[in-house]
């Protein structure tokens, strides 16, 4: 259940589809797994899925969504959320270290940077209302129901 938010250029052929309300919660991903054993999300979750974890954790994989704070266009991402047996949690996020639109390094945890629904409502409004970002062109418009 959700919808679906975009917008789409036909002369420049581009475009962005925005998924929200987009709850997929995916339980312990092995590909995440896999990456985490081998340190390349860090020294605590290399530790807490290794195989000779003294804590059993699991991992939910989300969807999120970015604003860049330079270019103010926004990009996609994952956040794991490692929760422990009493049910304590910490947070991962998984985004690119650059913005795929203007190339800057960006600090995908720090705070305000995270877009929610009504952040990615607001951007594609203006988009549509200002036209394309590339040839400032009408675009099409993406918003339907999804389930
Ligand atoms: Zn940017
Ligand atoms: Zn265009």
């Amino acid at each position: 259940m959700g919808r679906k938010l975009g917008w789409h250029c036909d002369d420049c052929e581009i475009g962005e589809v925005f998924h929200l309300g987009y709850a997929a919660n995916a339980l312990n991903p092995p590909a995440f797994v896999e990456e985490a054993v081998r340190g390349e999300h860090g020294t605590l979750l290399k530790v807490l899925m290794g195989e000779d974890s003294p804590v059993k954790v699991d991992v939910r994989m989300r969807g999120a969504h970015f604003m860049c704070p330079y270019c103010q266009r926004i990009y996609s991402g994952r956040v794991a959320y490692v929760q422990d047996d009493s049910g304590a949690i910490f947070r991962h996020t998984i985004a690119p270290d650059r913005c795929p639109h203007c190339n800057t390094v960006v600090d995908n945890e720090a705070s305000g940077v995270r877009v929610r629904s009504k952040g990615i409502q607001r951007y594609v409004d203006k988009i549509w209302a200002d036209g394309c970002p590339r040839c400032g062109g009408e675009v099409e418009r993406i918003d339907m129901d999804w389930s």
